[in-house]
């Protein structure tokens, strides 16, 4: 029998809405490109996104079609986020960290109908425009005093476009499976994949990411994405934030330590959500300065493993981590660390190791392990497999690919190894593809680099596979030393020994200045792996 409740779709645009009646004066605060501070209520935004709506009417934008955003954490980006899906639009955000073949690739795999652009990546778009696709729109997220000279076809200025309409516009009802965002994701092999998000999963995932983020969910709090919003959704933030009535504080271009610093100081910032790298910079930064920035109270770690000495140097200065997982495919947070007070009573040595392991699944998530033949492993701790997942946030197919991405049963295979204790906490052991299988024995490489960056003197590494003859692969440590060291490589294997066993030891040590990052600004171990593909081992001739 069916019940009979109204059976309302789901709308991002309702969120806007919602923080305009209920939360209007909490909003998006802004370092901008142009140079200074933004200010914009929620009430401000919602009204400006009707007049945007209009405006993508008038430059011809339909339901249905793609339209792509190339732009930094700031307010317009944010009111593309709810105009174009909210009149049936697809808001699709580019990376542009992504080289200019595949930023080539994705915008006519997506056959992208505009491109709305910041200033800064004016010059790197006008090299790209003539292999887009034939018609394209240009707009540039900027007012008139600020519009450069750009030989972009028929260029538009965002605050004009705007400013030629009113907000009286009513966001049409359309059904919850609309498609509402598109984001592409690289994988190893081939051309990068689309993943596109319906109204129905945009807005679950921003009450899965409320629920499971409490302390820093609520008004009168001021969190920091520093994860882009051209990366899935900066991690639902651009959705959660004003649902909970928090306010968000928006980094610009401006993303190195001194930078961060300053804004999360000068904006009392709560909350900061982003991958290690960025961490490991501002933890720099607070070192100099022997201190915190006033009023920062949590940090979200995620976007690859928070080695357990970035968790304790936060931990023991008071700042709660939460170490979080997830995939652009699943919109992308799957799971978090939010310590329960039972576990937040326990002793400092027990707490970092439970937030060292991936956190515990959100609502809506459902995780499997299963072995090489498809059979589930025990959630035991021990058991280790790859990781499937199913969700209301999960995909279940890239965007115009015929080859499905799921299991007999419907789940989705994330390529991450894991293990799944019995108190629900994911433990990921490595990517599949990062796997180091040395004599038939699996080596975990995030085990290796954890230890390693517990090293005082080293600042960053990754564990990559180098082939070996005997062995098929060995474990080679690549580090970047911290500043002013030059560790000594038998040091830093003692170090690790007393913790791993002889054959789990890397057989090298590799220093370098700095670690190739991907477009998400996580290591490359794939890079590092092409470039070290012939590396001799130190006694191998
Ligand atoms: P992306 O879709 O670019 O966000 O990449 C998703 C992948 O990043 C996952 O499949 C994991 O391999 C990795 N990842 C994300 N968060 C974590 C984490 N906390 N620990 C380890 N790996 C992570």
């Amino acid at each position: 029998m069916l019940g009979q409740m109204m059976n309302r779709p789901l709308r991002v645009a309702d969120i806007l809405s919602y923080a305009e009646d209920i939360h209007g004066d909490e909003g998006v605060i802004s370092s901008t490109v142009e140079g200074g501070i933004h200010r914009e209520t929620y009430r401000e935004m919602a009204a400006r996104s009707r007049q945007l709506a209009k405006a993508l009417f008038s430059i011809g934008i339909r339901e249905g079609d793609r339209v792509a955003t190339l732009a930094w954490n700031g307010f317009r980006h944010m009111e593309l986020y709810y105009g174009i899906p909210g009149i049936g639009g697809i808001c699709h955000t580019l990376n542009p960290r992504l080289p200019a073949e595949q930023l080539i690739f994705i915008v006519n795999h997506a056959e992208d109908r505009a491109l709305f652009l910041d200033l800064t990546f004016v010059p790197a778009v006008e090299k790209l425009a003539a292999h887009f696709p034939k018609g394209m729109l240009y707009i540039i997220m900027t007012d008139r005093a600020h519009m450069p000279d750009t030989s972009l076809p028929g260029a538009l200025c965002y605050e004009e476009l705007l400013a030629a309409e009113d907000d009286g516009y009513e966001w049409p009802d359309l059904p919850e499976d609309t498609a509402a965002g598109l984001c592409y994701t690289s994988g190893t092999t081939g051309n990068p994949k689309g993943t596109l998000y319906t109204h129905r999963s945009q807005v679950l995932h921003a009450f899965m990411v409320c629920v499971a983020t409490q302390d820093a969910m609520h008004t009168g709090r001021r969190i920091l994405p520093v994860v882009p919003l051209f990366h899935a959704n900066a991690w639902g933030l651009a959705h959660a934030t004003p649902l909970a009535g928090a306010s968000l504080i928006m980094p610009g271009p401006h993303l190195d330590g001194a930078s961060l610093f300053d804004l999360m100081e000068a904006e009392n910032v709560f909350s900061a959500w982003g991958v290690p790298t960025v961490w490991l910079g501002l933890m720099a930064e607070i070192n100099k300065r022997g201190r915190l920035p006033e009023g920062f109270g949590e940090v979200v770690i995620g976007g690859s493993a928070a080695a357990p000495s970035l968790i304790e140097a936060f931990e023991e200065k008071g700042v709660d981590v939460i170490h979080a997982w997830g995939m652009t495919e699943m919109s992308p947070i799957g799971t978090l660390t939010k310590l329960e007070p039972n576990m937040q009573a326990l002793p400092l040595e027990e707490r970092l190791k439970l937030k060292s392991y991936q956190g515990r699944r959100a609502f809506g998530v459902e995780m499997k392990i299963v072995d090489e033949d498809g059979t589930r492993q025990r959630h035991d701790g021990k058991a280790v497999g790859e990781l499937f997942v199913r969700g209301y946030n999960v995909m279940s197919g890239y965007y115009r690919s015929e080859e499905s991405a799921l299991d007999a049963e419907g789940w989705f295979g994330t390529g991450d190894v894991a293990a799944i204790r019995p108190d629900g906490f994911l433990c990921i052991t490595d990517r599949t593809k990062d796997l180091i299988k040395s004599g038939g024995e699996w080596i975990s490489s995030i085990d290796v680099e954890n230890l390693a960056l517990a090293h005082e003197q080293i600042a960053n590494c990754a564990v990559i596979a180098v082939p070996h003859p005997k062995w098929g692969e060995r474990p080679v440590l690549v580090a970047v030393p911290a500043d002013g060291c030059t560790p000594d490589t038998g040091d830093v294997l003692r170090h690790l020994g007393e913790h791993l066993a002889k054959w789990q030891l890397p057989d090298d040590v590799i220093y370098v200045d700095s670690l190739p990052l991907t477009a998400t600004g996580k290591v490359s171990k794939l890079t590092l792996r092409q470039e070290y593909a012939d590396h001799k081992l130190p006694g191998m001739d």
